[in-house]
């Protein structure tokens, strides 16, 4: 009994002994971990910042969640405000990938582990972990779903089909993975000719959309519309994300698309959220990908919780993610396809959104 309240003592006292971070360690419990989270525009990190507090909460911590409205500058001068504060770890889904070399280089010198969130930072060698969905995968049944719809993917009918293309922003590092999962799946059949690109804009950087922004899409959609479709229709669209398929179809919309004769393309998404299940219940936006992002922010407290408390984090995908400074071990949860026939079950029915929302 002595023994074990002198280490109490020592420990309470951050002397634990353990090397490294002992005046964080040794009280982790009860200290504050700071959580900063993109923008509150779109629903998903809302859901996102709220279930990571939970969890934090729940395990015995207490937090400090900060938004950085799209700003890339104002997520950095928080991020250092919550260094300053003193929180204990951080957890950090980045507006742009790039611009948080310098204050993760503080976070180190404080001696805060850094787990990044859902979106990797680049270029830093002092993230320690990551937090996040296959994002590959998320793409691959972005594709995949224009595949099966259209009836290419079973030989039922061989087009060819015109597809417009959109991803994320630039600035986001899975901007890439999810239009490479996507185009992994589309670029055999425009090889084929069975899908047609009439913009011709087949390249990332003629695609990417800024900060994801839904207005963005609708413009360019809109531009698209004109150059390319005259007589011909659009067959289907491929969306990185709700927001831009939202906006995309306002473009459809105002060219006609979903009256009698001219039936709306398909649009894939992402995130499962409120205004697009609706959409999708409406017969307009077709798909979306359902990202669990309860689930992540158990992940990430996990990890959070794991760091203070000198245990090894749980990961399982240790060689994807290569920041540009080192491979980021990774926890990557498993993303599902969503549309018209499974949103009750896999999105209202879990308890991921109210009925009464969606209905
Ligand atoms: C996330 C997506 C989200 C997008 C726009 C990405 O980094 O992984 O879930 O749709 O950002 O917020």
């Amino acid at each position: 009994a002595a023994a074990s309240s002198l280490a109490l003592t020592l420990s309470a006292c951050g002397q634990s002994g353990e090397g490294g971070s002992e005046e964080n360690k040794g009280d982790a419990k009860g200290s504050t971990v700071g959580i900063a989270m993109p923008t509150k525009s779109s629903e998903r990190w809302i859901a996102d910042g709220a279930n990571v507090e939970k969890h934090l909460k729940d395990a015995g911590y207490k937090t400090k969640l900060v938004y950085g409205e799209d700003d890339p500058d104002q997520q950095v001068s928080q991020i250092e405000n919550l260094i300053t504060q003193g929180v204990s770890a951080l957890i950090i889904a980045a507006i742009d990938n790039k611009s948080l070399d310098n204050v993760l280089q503080q976070a180190k010198d404080a001696d805060i582990p850094v787990i990044s969130y859902d979106r990797l930072i680049l270029n830093s060698p002092n993230v320690d972990y990551y937090a996040s969905f296959d994002n590959e995968k998320v793409g691959q049944l972005q594709g995949q779903y224009i595949a099966d719809k259209l009836g290419l993917a079973d030989g039922s009918k061989k087009g060819p089909f015109n597809v417009e293309l959109f991803a994320g922003s630039n600035d986001d590092n899975n901007t890439k993975y999810f239009f490479q999962g996507a185009m992994s799946v589309l670029q055999p059949y425009i090889d084929k000719k069975q899908l047609v690109v009439r913009s011709g804009q087949t390249k990332l950087n003629q695609v990417t959309t800024l900060r994801w922004d839904g207005g963005t899409a609708q413009k360019r959609m809109d531009d698209l519309l004109t150059a390319a479709y005259k007589k011909e229709r659009v067959d289907a669209v491929l969306s990185p994300y709700d927001g831009i398929s939202i906006g995309i179809l306002s473009a459809l919309k105002s060219d006609d698309y979903g009256s009698a004769n001219k039936p709306l393309p398909i649009v894939t998404g992402q995130d499962a959220e409120v205004a697009s299940l609706k959409s999708i219940k409406a017969d307009e936006q077709t798909q979306t990908v359902f990202k669990d992002t309860r689930e992540l922010a158990k992940v990430a407290g996990n990890m959070v919780d794991s760091l203070l408390n000198d245990k090894k984090p749980k990961t399982n995908d240790t060689e994807t993610y290569q920041n540009g400074a080192k491979v980021v071990p990774a926890f990557l949860l498993e993303p599902v396809s969503v549309d018209k026939t499974n949103y009750q079950k896999v999105v209202v029915d879990s308890g991921y959104v109210k009925a009464s929302d969606v209905n």
